[in-house]
């Protein structure tokens, strides 16, 4: 029976048959100072564009490391359309959400600031470090991009006709779960408040809007790193692809 990995790395570089892939500095570390694997090992590589394969290492050296591509071992298999919009909170629960919405198969990543969000300075380059990590560990092969905080007026202004919004309303709070299975498929997106919740006027707004649709997530108030999971769960059974 073939060998299989069990370490999964990110990389940049194209993955093919017999192409041979120099290791970050970073990379080497983990696989020869930490993993301590030798030349001959095999590290499962995807680059987000070409799939997994299946990588020997031919050079170990902690400086100068480089893998092998010999086979592929999985196809390239994309997320469903859909965006995650959320309001970042503290900095913990928002890698939180991020690392959540990336395992769960969020296409997108949209950190958005609305009237009540009270975020610590966000860094963008950490969270998407943070939902690239995800999909190493997730056995994913599509990185979800994870988009600069953007005012969620704005957002919302621009919003593609095309695009079902699944708004999750704390206002409906006490209601039973919303069934999202007579909803119809295609591009979707997710929106989570901040801690605060959403002002009267930003509930307004979204209730007004077509394509909109004004969500409970059953009987308690969720934290928003909570609502997130429940949200993304609703919608990948309904109507992504858990079914
Ligand atoms: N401060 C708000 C309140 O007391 O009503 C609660 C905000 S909640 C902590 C954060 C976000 O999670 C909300 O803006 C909403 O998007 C979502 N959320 C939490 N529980 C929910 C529920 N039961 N139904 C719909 N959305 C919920």
């Amino acid at each position: 029976m073939d060998k299989t990995a069990k370490i999964r790395l990110y990389v940049d570089a194209d993955l093919g048959t017999g192409q041979a892939v120099a290791m970050s500095r970073e990379q080497a570390h983990y696989l020869f100072g930490v993993m301590r694997l030798e030349k001959g090992a095999l590290v499962a590589l995807f680059n987000g564009r070409d799939g997994e394969w299946q990588a020997e290492v031919i050079v170990a050296n902690k400086r100068n490391a480089v893998l092998e591509c010999h086979r592929q071992s999985k196809p390239l298999q994309m997320p469903p359309d859909l965006w995650f919009l959320f309001a970042p909170i503290k900095k913990a629960r928002t890698d939180f959400i991020v690392e959540k919405a990336a395992e769960m198969g969020a296409a997108r990543i949209m950190p958005v600031q609305t009237a009540f969000t009270q975020s610590e300075r966000m860094r963008q380059d950490r969270l998407q470090a943070h939902a690239l990590e995800a999909a190493e560990q997730c056995g994913g092969t599509y990185v979800p991009e994870v988009t600069d905080l953007a005012k969620l007026d704005k957002v919302l202004a621009d919003w593609p006709a095309d695009r079902q919004l699944l708004f999750c309303d704390e206002t409906r709070v006490g209601q039973a779960a919303s069934d999202l299975s007579q909803l119809s498929r295609g591009p979707w997106a997710i929106l989570i408040g901040p801690e605060g919740g959403f002002s009267a006027a930003e509930v307004e707004r979204l209730r007004a809007m077509a394509g909109v649709h004004s969500i409970s997530l059953g009987p308690r108030i969720l934290r928003a790193d909570t609502a997130a999971v429940a949200a993304l769960a609703l919608w990948q059974r309904a109507l992504g692809d858990w079914v």
